[in-house]
């Protein structure tokens, strides 16, 4: 059976990667989405589990130690990594799977897993990212701050990505992501029309 694809998606805090990946994991409820483990504290509304596995410092540095985690980056001040043994399972039995990642998560799956497809989610402009940032008052202020001095250094990174998608309009950056999955799965070195054409 081949193996399933990894979709890595990134973007500067507030462009709306979770508006995003819920609408495309509505379409395709087939792939498996990826949950982070962090030591930032949940927001309101933020389920254990569900968003993030939140861990102490403690227990966010036993997991990097016992190998348990396929990535990891110190990102904004907070620890953040992907457990990887879910991940692994997914693709071994076929199923995609997309996680969430920053820059330096990115990167690092590009080294160790180069099949892997990067998307960069961009805001229509810095004026608007500040805006969606500032409205959404999920972060103090200085936590504000922070999320926007790395914007520069994200910008930057965009050249490492294999397809940038503008988060203008909800809908169509949606449609956008699942039209990249769609040609993926079709590209003649994925195999897949291997397994659905019968010879
Ligand atoms: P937030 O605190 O806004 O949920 O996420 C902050 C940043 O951490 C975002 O850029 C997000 O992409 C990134 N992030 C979330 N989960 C992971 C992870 O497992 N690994 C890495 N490297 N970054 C992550």
């Amino acid at each position: 059976m081949a193996r399933g694809l990894l979709f890595v998606i990134s973007g500067p805090s507030g462009v709306g990667k979770n508006s995003v990946l819920n609408g495309v994991l509505k379409e395709r409820n087939d792939i498996f989405y990826s949950i982070s483990a962090t030591t930032r504290p949940p927001r309101r509304n933020e389920v254990n589990g569900k968003d993030y596995y939140f861990l102490t410092k403690d227990e966010f540095e036993k997991a990097i130690k016992s190998g348990e985690l396929l990535e990891w980056a110190l990102v904004y001040g907070n620890y953040y990594g992907t457990p990887r043994k879910a991940v692994e399972e997914r693709l071994n039995n076929g199923q995609h799977v997309i996680m969430d990642l920053d820059i330096q998560g990115a990167a690092n799956v590009r080294n160790n897993l180069p099949e892997a497809v990067l998307i960069f989610l961009l805001p229509p402009s810095r004026e608007e990212l500040k805006r969606r940032l500032l409205a959404r008052k999920s972060e103090a202020k200085a936590a504000v701050e922070k999320r926007l001095a790395c914007l520069e250094k994200e910008l930057a990174s965009i050249t490492r990505y294999d397809y940038v998608v503008m988060n203008d309009l909800l809908e169509n950056a949606c449609r956008k992501v699942a039209a990249i999955i769609t040609a993926e799965e079709a590209r003649v070195d994925r195999g897949y029309w291997r397994e659905q054409f019968l010879f």
